[in-house]
């Protein structure tokens, strides 16, 4: 199992509509494709999903790539892939911050793995505890009409959970579309909403007391993600729960948000988190402090949501569900096989490794 070759691919897949954020609108999700082989000729991969440029964190695609090829690739070659543990420590000590970067490298080692192995990564992580994920589907688009139409649509396609963007217009626009969206799907569907760092402390407590009539399941990241002590604040000022995304990346996040109280759900990302094993350490975490988890997204393909699929079915705190709609929202896709969704849920894959299989021709129409 050693690490022969290591190649960084970078692509652009456009999406369905615009997906309009706090932060910014989207057109095409910027990717980083890992393909590592070992000298046997086995051959994993992993992904790092960027909205956007560096807009969502620090990191863009590009600045991803440059990480590692230039600071994790030369060293990584010649070294033996079964020590996952091992390779994320010192790609930690390498490299300081940059959880993409290092994501992408240990889904492509986990890959390999569960490969070499022929089992899939669930059973790498203790086995699944589930064999369907509910799923959420993000509403965030510019015209409320053509909004309302798309959760008509989903509804009738089976899906019973909805997560609103907002903060991106006044707050009055956004009250009016989650009243809208609640008086037209009737009160058997979940409604969350996320405002992606979008407001103040004021306006976040405005917002949540505004919407509170509209029986929502959560709000995530409403306030900046270096303002835990208000977020700690707001959850204990209103009965909706709060979700942190932006404010939870690393274990260390974790422990802090735990120690601070109020928060009582975490959103668990693989690439802000640096990988799966970061990932199940914050589910860890969480379910010792009580915390409820959700697996979030950044509009990963079918070889990113896999990946974080295998963390969604082996994680007993993910009592949530799951956002893992992004190969629903892209205009293609890099697999053979994209992974299935049924009545509005995500079905288990049991395949080796990640479970699906990268079709380097599909790979290369939306290579840059
Ligand atoms: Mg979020």
């Amino acid at each position: 199992m050693t690490i022969g070759d290591l190649r960084v691919i970078l692509a652009d897949i456009p999406v369905r509509r615009p997906h309009e954020m706090s932060f910014t609108t989207l057109k095409a999700v910027n990717y980083v494709f890992v393909r590592v082989e070992t000298r046997d000729g086995l051959v994993g991969w992993g992904e790092a999903a960027c909205l956007g440029g560096p807009t969502w964190s620090e990191e863009s695609a590009e600045s991803v790539a440059v990480t590692i090829e230039r600071y994790l690739a030369p060293w990584l070659v010649g070294r033996d892939a079964t020590q996952i543990e091992a390779l994320n420590r010192e790609m930690a000590r390498r490299v300081q911050g940059n959880p993409f970067a290092r994501a992408a490298v240990e889904m492509a080692l986990w890959d390999l793995n569960g490969r070499a192995l022929g089992v899939p990564v669930h059973r790498l992580l203790g086995g699944r505890v589930r064999d369907r994920v509910p799923l959420s589907w993000s509403l965030a688009v510019a015209d409320p009409d053509a909004e309302l139409a798309e959760a008509r649509a989903k509804v009738a396609l089976g899906h019973r959970i909805f997560k609103i963007k907002t903060a991106a217009h006044p707050l009055a626009h956004d009250v009016e579309r989650v009243r809208r969206l609640r008086e037209a799907l009737g009160p058997d569907v979940s409604l969350r909403v996320d405002a992606n760092q979008g407001w103040d402390r004021p306006t976040a407590l405005r917002a949540i007391r505004a919407l509170e009539p509209y029986a929502l399941d959560f709000v995530e990241q409403p306030v900046p993600r270096w303002d835990l002590g208000g977020m700690a604040e707001i959850a204990r000022s209103v009965t909706v729960p709060i979700m942190a995304d932006e404010s939870c990346c690393s274990p260390h996040d974790t422990l802090a948000i735990a120690r601070l109280g109020g928060v009582s759900i975490l959103s668990l990302k693989l690439t802000k988190s640096a990988g799966i094993l970061g990932t199940m350490a914050i589910a860890r975490i969480a379910e010792a402090a009580g915390l409820g988890c959700y697996v979030g997204c950044m509009i990963e393909t079918s070889l990113g949501t896999a990946a974080y699929l295998q963390v969604a079915l082996a994680a007993a705190p993910v009592t949530w569900g799951c956002e893992l709609f992004g190969p629903l929202l892209l205009l293609g896709d890099v697999v053979r096989r994209p992974v299935a969704y049924e009545a509005g849920a995500i079905l288990a894959l049991d395949g080796p490794g990640l479970g699906v299989e990268v079709d380097e021709t599909l790979l290369k129409e939306w290579t840059r």
